[in-house]
C-alpha cells in the first residue's frame, strides 16, 4: 500500500508549469531572448574564500580520510556560526542546539517529523510551498479544496497589502506556526516588536513558532529581527532555520542549519532531544568540503566577500522596485529582501500577466497565485539574476 497523501497533492507544481510555458514560447519563436526574473536561484560565482577553503579541504582528505561527520555538524562549523550569527548579536545559543543540514529546505519539511499528526498547522498565505507540502504528505493538512485552492486542515494566515503582508493571530489557535521573515515570496518582514508578540502569543497559547529567517542576510533596516531569539522568551517557543544558499551562493552546494533550543520543552521533553534523535536515525551529516566551505564564509574574507554579492542582488531587487514604481506599478518587498512583489495592473491575474510579460517582453516572473489563494494579483520577481538581465527586463517591461 502506498502513502495516498501524495495523490492529494495538486497536479501541476508551480515551476514545472513556469517550465512548461517558457519551453513552448522559446520552441515557438527561436529568435527572442528570454530574461528570467523569476528564479530564486543565485547567479554569481562562489566567493573566492569559499573556493579556497573547499579545495583546501579537498587535499586534506586526499591525505587522511575524514569519515562520516557529526550529525550535528563540526564543532569548527558550529563555533563559527555561534559566536558569528549569535554572539554577535547578543544571542546566547550553545553549539549543542545548532544543527547542520544540507539546506534549509529539508529540515523545513522535516521538523514536522517531532510533532504529532495532531498538532494545527498555521501558515501563511502566500507561503513558501515547503511547509504546506511537507504536512499534507504526512496527512496533516487535511484535503485539498479545489475551489478554496486551500488545505482543509491548515490554517491560513491571509498576508495582503491591507495588513502589510504581516499574519495576524488567527482565530483558531494552532500548535505549530511556520513563520518566515524576510518573507518568500512577498519580500515583507515584521519588525522586532511584531515578531515579540508572535513569542509572546507561541509561549501563552503552547504553540511552537517554525521561523525561516533564510533570507536574514538581506535585511537593511534595523528595526528588523536577523534572528526570533532576539525576542524574550524566544527560546521556549522558536525553532530557527538558516540557509547558506542566498548569502554564500550554496544552492548547488547545500548548507545550512537548525537551530532547536534545549528550552524548548512540550510533553516534558525537550525538543533538542527529539530533533537529535531524528538526525541520528535520518540524515548522515554534511561533507567534511562544504562544512570547511561554510566556516569559511565566517572569515573576514569570506564575510566581505559574501557581504558584496547580497549587496549586488539587492542592487538588482532595488533597481527592479524603483524601476517598477517610476513605470506606475504597485510594489513592495525589494528592501530587506531580493524579492520585489508587484500588483498587477487593473484586473490581470497573475497567470494573466505571467503570460503578458512573457509574450510582449519575453521577461519571465513568478505567478503570485502559485504562493496560494492570497497571492492572487500578484507577482514575484526576484534581484538573483545579473544586474545587466535586469536593467534589460525593466526596459523591455517599460516598452509594453
Ligand atoms: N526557505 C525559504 C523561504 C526559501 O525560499 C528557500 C529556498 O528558496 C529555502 C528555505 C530553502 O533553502 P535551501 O537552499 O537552504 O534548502
Amino acid at each position: 500500500m502506498i502513502n495516498k497523501n501524495y495523490l492529494k497533492l495538486p497536479g501541476s507544481y508551480l515551476f514545472a508549469t513556469i517550465g512548461r510555458k517558457v519551453k513552448e514560447f522559446s520552441e515557438a519563436n527561436p529568435d527572442k531572448t528570454i530574461v528570467r526574473l523569476g528564479i530564486g536561484d543565485v547567479s554569481l560565482p562562489m566567493a573566492p574564500a569559499v573556493v579556497a577553503a573547499m579545495h583546501e579541504a579537498s587535499d586534506e582528505i586526499g591525505k587522511a580520510i575524514k569519515g562520516y561527520p557529526d550529525y550535528e555538524g563540526y564543532e569548527f562549523l558550529r563555533t563559527a556560526i555561534r559566536e558569528h550569527d549569535f554572539a554577535a548579536r547578543g544571542i546566547d545559543i550553545g553549539i549543542d542546539e545548532i544543527f547542520v543540514n544540507d539546506g534549509a529546505k529539508c529540515d523545513s519539511a522535516d521538523l514536522g517529523d517531532i510533532f504529532s499528526l495532531d498538532c494545527k498547522v498555521a501558515v501563511c498565505d502566500p507561503v513558501y510551498p515547503v511547509y504546506v507540502d511537507s504536512n499534507a504528505l504526512v496527512g496533516r493538512a487535511g484535503d485539498y479544496v479545489e475551489e478554496k485552492q486551500r488545505w482543509s486542515n491548515l490554517i491560513y494566515m491571509p498576508c495582503t497589502a491591507s495588513n502589510g503582508f504581516a499574519p495576524e493571530f488567527p482565530e483558531e489557535t494552532p500548535d505549530l506556526i511556520y513563520l518566515c521573515f524576510p518573507n518568500n515570496p512577498t519580500g515583507a518582514t515584521i519588525t522586532k516588536s511584531q515578531l515579540q508578540e508572535w513569542v509572546d502569543y507561541a509561549n501563552k497559547t503552547g504553540a511552537v513558532i517554525i521561523f525561516d529567517a533564510a533570507y536574514e542576510a538581506y535585511i537593511t533596516e534595523t528595526d528588523v529581527p536577523h534572528s526570533i531569539y532576539e525576542c524574550e522568551g524566544a527560546k521556549t517557543c522558536a525553532i530557527e532555520m538558516r540557509s547558506f544558499s542566498k548569502n554564500a551562493g550554496f544552492t548547488g552546494t547545500r548548507l545550512g542549519y537548525t537551530v532547536v533550543p534545549k528550552e524548548l520543552v512540550r510533553d516534558d521533553v525537550s525538543l533538542n532531544t527529539l530533533w537529535l534523535k531524528h538526525q541520528e536515525i535520518k540524515f548522515n551529516g554534511v561533507s567534511y568540503m562544504v562544512q570547511k566551505a561554510g566556516a569559511a564564509v565566517y572569515t573576514p574574507e569570506g564575510m566581505a566577500q559574501t557581504k558584496e554579492q547580497v549587496a549586488y542582488y539587492m542592487k538588482n531587487a532595488r533597481t527592479i522596485r524603483d524601476g517598477l514604481a517610476d513605470m506606475g506599478y504597485t510594489v513592495s518587498g525589494g528592501v530587506n529582501s531580493p524579492y520585489v512583489w508587484l500588483k498587477t495592473p487593473g484586473t490581470m491575474t497573475s497567470w494573466e500577466f505571467f503570460d503578458y510579460l512573457l509574450e510582449k517582453a519575453n521577461v519571465v516572473g513568478t505567478p503570485g497565485s502559485g504562493f496560494g489563494p492570497c497571492g492572487e494579483g500578484y507577482f514575484r520577481l526576484t534581484g538573483f539574476g545579473k544586474y545587466e538581465d535586469t536593467l534589460e527586463a525593466l526596459a523591455r517591461i517599460k516598452r509594453i
